[in-house]
């Protein structure tokens, strides 16, 4: 079972979306199995992180920024080799356990679409595996 799922986005933000991937696994009925989360961007991701101090969040942008920031040496043309950076060290996907019907995520982690290049209409899918 595959489920796909829209989103909207910002210029470059982290966007919580364990609501949906909860969705996916509830209209599945699969009680134990996993959920890969994967998007088909090349400048946005997704990535699991802290659900409860937006600050983190805040955080996490600032360090991407400064860590690959825009450079006048970079050769692509469209001119978002920053964003593509950030893409590729976030990852695509996460695979997270299910258990008795919900997801095994701690406490404080959440389930995050990463954009890096907005504002864009963005698509991510949660594919389901029984097991
Ligand atoms: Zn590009």
């Amino acid at each position: 079972m595959v489920y796909n799922f829209n989103i909207h986005t910002e210029r470059e933000n982290f966007y919580n979306i364990t609501s949906y991937v909860r969705q996916a696994v509830n209209e599945s009925g699969v009680s134990d199995g996993i959920a890969v989360v994967y998007c088909q961007h090349t400048t946005a991701g997704i990535t699991i992180n802290e659900n409860a101090d937006p600050d983190v969040v805040t955080d996490l942008l600032y360090a991407l920024d400064k860590t690959y920031p825009d450079r006048p040496q970079f050769r692509h043309l469209e001119g978002n080799s920053a964003a593509h950076l950030k893409a590729s060290c976030i990852g695509s996907s996460v695979t997270v356990i299910i258990q008795d019907g919900s997801l095994l995520l701690g406490t404080w982690q959440g389930i995050y679409f990463t954009e890096f290049d907005g504002p864009r209409s963005r698509k991510f899918f949660v594919k389901i595996i029984k097991g």
